[in-house]
């Protein structure tokens, strides 16, 4: 029996370490072909990434021909501030962070940054000074040490656990039996959404792009989650050109400028407390969050007093 036990348990092994390699494959597949269309001229140069501004001119773009998403939109982020998009459901917030990634080219119109138009460098150096920190992580499965050295393979583990401490998520590394070394994704230790949002910032801060990208979840994160997810990401964004993609109001505040997008439009911009006064889509996209907020604050009220 014995005999027959050893191969079986042999092929069983073989077809694990396989499979294994076919999702890791796979899941490298989807990261570096998002989207194959986008490809790099032949002489195209680096990036010269120095200051950081961004710039969109008249940005058109359209998934489908028939369906526009963006319909020009210009702005610009000079280096080092912060601003802020927000706007309905669907107005097309994320597909500006798509863009500046080239995971898509826009139709018509430029995005530059430091005046080199994106769709003439190579996607590699433009990766390397844009630093995203996603509405959903992938994560990999692998440790989580190895999760966020991946926004810097050469980091120390000193400067590994120093930006897992700056993302708030070092104490809860520390509490698990393996600590960084604890295997997480689908054959591990599954993360929270606020768990994951923090991994990745750690590998943010470890890349310390120019340039961030914030697209904030969409899902609901209780407000102590929230709070500490929003210090650690006022940390990184100090300093560096930053545009935040926002699902919640109570984020962008202070940002420089607050861009309100509706059906691929930029119907309304200014300073937070100049839209309010304006009285228009954000004053109203404000009071209805309020409200949300207020409602929310009571409904976990009454669930700690029962
Ligand atoms: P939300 O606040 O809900 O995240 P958003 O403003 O970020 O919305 P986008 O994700 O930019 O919206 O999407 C804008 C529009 O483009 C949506 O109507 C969406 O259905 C459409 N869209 C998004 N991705 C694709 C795609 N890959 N192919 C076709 N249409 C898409």
């Amino acid at each position: 029996l014995m005999q027959l036990y050893l191969p079986l348990n042999f092929m069983g092994m073989l077809y694990r370490e396989i499979r294994q390699a076919l999702i890791d494959i796979g899941e490298m597949f989807t990261i570096l072909s998002r989207d194959p269309e986008v490809r790099d001229r032949p002489d195209a140069p680096p990036l010269d990434a120095e200051a950081g501004e961004l710039r969109f001119e008249d940005v058109r773009f359209a998934y489908t021909p028939e369906r526009p998403i963006l319909r020009g939109v210009s702005f610009t982020v000079p280096a080092g501030n912060t601003v802020a998009v927000v706007g309905p459901s669907g107005a097309g917030k994320s597909t500006l962070s798509r863009l500046i990634f080239r995971f898509y080219e826009p139709q018509s119109g430029r995005i530059l940054i430091d005046g080199q138009d994106i769709a003439a460098v190579r996607q590699e150096s433009l990766r390397e000074a844009v630093g995203m920190v996603p509405q959903d992580t992938v994560l990999f499965n692998d440790t989580i040490g190895y999760n966020i050295r991946y926004g810097r393979p050469d980091a120390s583990d000193a400067e590994v656990a120093e930006a897992a401490r700056l993302a708030q998520i070092d104490n809860f590394i520390r509490s698990l039996p393996q600590g960084y070394d604890t295997q997480v994704g689908e054959r591990g230790l599954k993360l929270s959404g606020g768990e994951k949002q923090r991994v990745a910032i750690a590998r943010t801060i470890l890349k310390s792009p120019r340039i961030l990208v914030l697209d904030e979840a969409t899902s609901a994160l209780d407000s102590f989650t929230e709070r500490e997810i929003q210090q650690a990401l006022d940390k990184i964004s100090e300093d560096r050109t930053t545009l935040v993609i926002a699902h919640r109001l109570s984020t962008i505040v202070n940002a420089d400028e607050i861009l309100v997008l509706d059906k691929g439009e930029i119907v309304e911009r200014g300073a937070h407390a100049q839209l309010l006064a304006r009285g228009g889509v954000y004053a109203a996209l404000w009071n209805r969050q309020r409200q949300v907020d207020a409602a929310r604050a009571t409904l976990a009220r009454n669930a700690e007093a029962n």
